[in-house]
């Protein structure tokens, strides 16, 4: 049984103190009966205290991006092996911001699924369309670009670590919801491409969460989708009481 997962996608929000407050009200909820893996990834600044302040409390921490090389004259950049010392265990790697904003390609995003899974950070690895490329039926020709990019050169053994997300960039801070029958469609799709690549034992393993203006209201029904394995949630998981719903809602779909 593969693991269901709710991640929060802070992007460049949150003081060091402001990120605190959130996981001390985050800790105070109740996550219902079936709880996911829950992860918080802050901005890199604050992942020491977040990571301090999540110890023993079962949320984990993720890093939102990270560099290949392991260290030398990056400036700017953050490695894995870093990530990992100042307390995380996931890391969101190819995001679309990340595509549209800071030039990421498939290669790079290639370079850095390996790096991280080289420093035994779990990679939380982003897909998906722009709206043009909906519109223009070319979803599943850029799903199969953007997974076997990222998959290229990858083991069985490592493949069966990581995790997916699918975004749809027109979905993305939008409050446009994919419906759950497309959100479905999308990671059947993904799943086959996991069974092509690799074996349905590796395919069957990986979780495959969606994201894209998922709020408490609406990801029951999506989340109740059999290859939707849980959320990745931007806006809505910057207040503990509407990230504690989708985490409910992920508990109440089924462990
Ligand atoms: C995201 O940025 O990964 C995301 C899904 O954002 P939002 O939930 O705000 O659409």
């Amino acid at each position: 049984m593969r693991q269901r997962i709710i991640a929060g996608n802070w992007k460049l929000n949150k003081t060091i103190t402001e990120a605190i407050e959130l996981v001390v009200l985050l800790k105070r909820e109740n996550f219902g009966m079936n709880p996911p893996v829950v992860v918080v990834c802050p901005v890199f600044t604050a992942i020491t205290e977040v990571s301090e302040q999540c110890a023993g409390s079962g949320i984990k921490v993720g890093g939102q991006n990270l560099y290949w090389e392991e260290k030398g004259a990056f400036t700017g950049e953050v490695s894995g092996s870093l990530l990992k010392d100042a307390g995380c265990e996931y890391v969101i790697i190819g995001h679309s911001e990340r595509r549209q904003f800071f030039g990421e390609t498939d290669d790079s995003v290639n370079l850095k699924v390996k790096s991280a899974l080289t420093q035994t950070l779990l990679p939380i690895i982003c897909c998906g369309e722009v709206l043009e490329e909906r519109e223009g039926n070319l979803t599943n020709q850029i799903l199969d670009r953007h997974i076997r990019g990222a998959f290229k050169g990858v083991s069985a053994e490592d493949a069966a670590r990581t995790v997916i997300a699918y975004e749809p960039v027109w979905a993305i801070g939008t409050g446009k919801v994919a419906t759950p029958e497309q959100a479905q469609d999308a990671h059947a799709f993904i799943r086959n491409i996991l069974v092509e690549l690799y074996s349905d034992e590796v395919a069957s393993a990986v979780p495959i969460l969606y994201g894209g203006s998922v709020k408490p209201e609406n990801a029951l029904e999506i989340l109740k989708k059999p290859d939707v394995d849980g959320a990745l949630v931007g806006g809505a998981s910057l207040k503990a009481g509407d990230f504690a719903g989708i985490i409910r809602a992920s508990s109440e779909a089924g462990a």
